[in-house]
């Protein structure tokens, strides 16, 4: 789950990353409230999930309430790359040195977390990729402080524009404390990425947040309660919200070829293979072991809704599932779903001969057997359109 960034902030300030005060608001009216709650000037931000805000013309000072009056009526309902502001962010306008850039992620090829820090933050940071230091940690140990020192030794941070006074030991240490939270956010947080950029220094000296993106890993959610909060405005994939009111595993993509497996294993190698013959996946979805009629209707309905679909390929490899199950589900989904495109099945297993012939019965236009996984990406993926 990705938050917004005012959410990230109160996620942040669990850990004590230091942010600024604020409040949100989704009326021009509940925008003045906030800033006079936070004190002006203020700072109006758009609450949406892409970056480049700033640019976009979604982040606005405000020296009284005319000024919060003009660019709330002006951001509410601004399309930013496709996103359409809803909410704002009104918060205490920061004085800033200089920005700098700072994040902590997975590094699934390295199996290690991998943390960033560059001196060079804002939207300097996209023209600028080599002024990032990386810093690998092994999941298992913790972070070491003095690692952390001679990290940010490293990455060369200046206080002034011209770049030639080094920052410094007092807001080197407020560094090094900052990313020490943010590693601990990262890790008891159960985030999948926290960034923060930019990280400023205030003209006194100080170390703060006044950005924030976190993504939460969903694996974890039964042991964070408190995540609940964070989901009223997400906007979440409609068909995603259908699969997850199905409890179904399903994850949405951009391709053309609805896939069914059971197993994620099975499911991955089905999306790989139709990559392979130049096919494009709609969705990853497992529907697990013994997937009975009511599995396979659900996932059919799911499937069903995605405009972008335009075959479905069952693969089940039948070990605790029975393949007839599975065959008999496949047309008793047919019978109760109006389906919009042709299946191609691709039966393994237990049972398998049996399924055969229920397949085969009931064989139309838009039912197709396959012989093997390969097969039924080709199929799949000749009669998607492609190659
Ligand atoms: P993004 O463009 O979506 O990444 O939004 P940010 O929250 O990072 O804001 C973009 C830029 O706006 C920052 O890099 C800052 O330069 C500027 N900005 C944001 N908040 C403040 C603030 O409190 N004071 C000042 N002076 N500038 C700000
Ligand atoms: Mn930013």
């Amino acid at each position: 789950m990705d938050l917004f960034e005012y959410q990230g902030k109160q996620y942040f300030a669990r850990y004590d990353i230091p942010v600024s005060p604020g409040g949100v608001a989704d009326t021009v009216d509940e925008a003045v409230v906030q800033a006079e709650k936070a004190g002006y000037p203020v700072v109006v931000k758009a609450q949406v999930q892409v970056g480049g805000r700033g640019k976009a013309g979604g982040i606005q000072l405000a020296n009284n309430a005319d000024e919060v009056r003009k660019h709330a009526t002006n951001i509410l309902g601004m399309d930013i790359k496709g996103h359409v502001v809803k909410r704002l962010w009104v918060e205490h306008a920061s004085d800033i040195a200089k920005e700098y850039y700072a994040s902590f992620t997975l590094d699934r090829s390295a199996k290690q977390f991998l943390g960033m820090l560059s001196a060079k933050g804002g939207i300097e940071i996209e023209s600028n990729p080599e002024s990032i230091v990386t810093l690998y940690v092994n999941p298992a140990e913790d972070l070491d402080p003095g690692a952390v020192r001679k990290w940010v030794d490293s990455a060369g941070m200046k206080q002034d524009e011209a770049n030639t006074i080094d920052l410094g030991d007092a807001a080197k240490a407020e560094v090094v404390d900052t990313l020490l939270k943010l590693y601990r956010c990262f890790v008891e947080g159960d985030a999948d990425l926290v960034e923060i950029n930019p990280l400023i220094l205030t003209p006194d000296g100080h170390i703060h947040a006044l950005d924030s993106k976190v993504s939460l890993d969903d694996s974890a959610a039964y042991r964070h309660p408190e995540w609940d909060a964070f989901r009223g405005l997400q906007v979440m994939d409609e068909r995603e919200k259908l699969a997850k009111e199905k409890g179904l595993q399903y994850i949405g993509l951009d391709g053309d070829v609805g896939i069914i497996a059971n197993g994620a294993g099975l499911a991955m190698s089905t999306l790989d293979t139709v990559t392979q013959v130049g096919g494009s996946a709609a969705n990853f979805l497992d529907i697990g072991g013994g997937a009975n009629a009511d599995v396979v209707t659900n996932a059919l309905t799911v499937i069903n809704t995605d405009p972008k679909v335009k075959v479905i390929l069952i693969n089940i490899f039948g070990g605790v599932t029975r393949c007839d199950e599975v065959a008999k589900g496949i047309i008793e989904a047919t019978k109760r779903v109006q389906l919009k495109s042709p299946i191609v099945v691709r039966l393994d297993g237990t049972n398998v001969d049996l399924a055969r012939e229920i397949l085969d019965a009931n064989k139309s236009d838009t039912l197709i057997r396959a012989a093997d996984m390969l097969d039924a990406a080709r199929k799949a993926v000749q009669l998607a359109g492609g190659k």
